[in-house]
């Protein structure tokens, strides 16, 4: 297998790669226009290509990008699978449902957020309701982004993180970062005031399907988190969903659950989960975040950090903005070959087996 072949590395070049491909494969590309602009003052569009009947009562979803940034992996994955022919025999009465980019404008400005500074990971609450409370954040701010991005500035600001850690824990020190929050629209992990412009768009992309599916799987495909190269099947499911016992009989141990702390993942409320099974009303939905290990998660969670100063206090277009940019991109992408195949591998695997759990159960 040659997957390196097919990953590039800008928003653009994916796009088209993507489009050629699911052209090459006698699909229809149907775009969906982003109303912002990316980084070289292009077209943002997430594309979609459905294959097989689409009064399918069996239907897998695969999604790059919902982390922007971690697109360049996302798209490389869907892209080297069609490749390596996985949508050409599916199983009778199943359709597969690509999703190139649901989050075009993160992916090409490589930022995990979108046009809004929303994380679109945090975005499916019910904005109706009260949001949840993040105190650790709110008493973190200005740590976590400080007012300057200097090297002494960074190590202060760390100083403090890792005294909240050692007072409170260092699962309570990553929820106060990561876990989502609702006060700081600037801020880190930030989850919105309404749905935004993916939330929407993944509905609109799915409601059609709500008449027919009555089994779904979700593939959303993401990176960040584990170590180099591999690739972790964490369920999106609580353990009282019907998506956890599905998940049980498909996967069994192989993947990962939060409820029983097998997981890597952060307490995620709000996820792109939710919207598929809301848009999916009438379907049983099993869903995964698959999530690629890229370099240590502190480094990670620093390079976020760094991202979301340069765009609050920085310059993108600077020197250090170029450093800072560079660095996200390594946080969700690593380019180099050893690393694409692997996570090709993987992706494929779990791809087609995936197909058929939702064709077979
Ligand atoms: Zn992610």
């Amino acid at each position: 297998m040659m997957a390196p072949q097919h990953f590039r590395t800008t928003y653009a070049a994916a796009r088209q790669a993507f489009r050629e491909m699911a052209a090459a494969c006698g699909a229809k590309v149907v775009p969906h226009a982003n109303p912002a602009k990316g980084a070289a003052g292009e077209d943002l569009s997430t594309d979609v290509v459905l294959f097989g009947p689409a009064d399918a009562e069996r239907l897998l979803i695969c999604t790059s990008s919902t982390h922007g940034a971690e697109g360049f992996c996302g798209s490389g994955i869907q892209v080297s699978w069609l490749a390596a022919g996985g949508a050409k025999t599916l199983p009778p009465r199943t359709a597969l449902l690509l999703v190139h980019a649901i989050n075009p404008y993160g992916f090409s400005h490589v930022r995990r957020v979108n046009e809004d500074n929303v994380d679109l990971n945090r975005n499916f609450v019910d904005h109706a309701k009260p949001y949840p409370e993040n105190k650790g954040y709110v008493e973190l701010r200005d740590a976590i982004c400080p007012a300057a991005w200097t090297p002494e500035s960074v190590a202060q600001a760390d100083r403090i993180l890792r005294a909240y850690g050692a007072k409170h824990g260092d699962g309570a020190l990553s929820d106060a970062i990561a876990a989502g929050q609702y006060f700081d629209p600037q801020g880190v992990f930030y989850g919105g005031t309404q749905p935004v412009w993916s939330n929407r768009t993944i509905r609109a992309i799915l409601a059609p399907f709500n008449a027919t599916v009555k089994l779904a799987a979700f593939v959303d495909l993401h990176t960040g988190l584990g170590p180099y190269g591999f690739g972790e099947i964490m369920s999106n499911h609580g353990a009282k969903e019907p998506g956890h016992f599905l998940m049980k009989d498909w996967w069994g141990k192989e993947a990962t659950y939060f409820d029983d702390g097998t997981s890597s993942s952060y307490l995620v409320l709000g996820d792109i989960n939710i919207g598929v099974c809301q848009a999916l009303s009438n379907a049983k939905v099993a869903g995964i975040t698959l999530e690629y290990g890229t370099i240590p998660k502190e480094d990670m969670i620093r390079a976020v950090r760094a991202d979301n100063w340069l765009y609050v206090h920085g310059k993108v277009d600077s020197a250090q903005g170029r450093d800072i940019k560079a660095q996200i991109r390594a946080a969700f992408y690593q380019e180099h070959d050893d690393w694409k195949q692997m996570v090709a591998e993987r992706g494929h695997y779990v791809l087609n087996r995936m197909l058929n759990c939702v064709a077979e159960s």
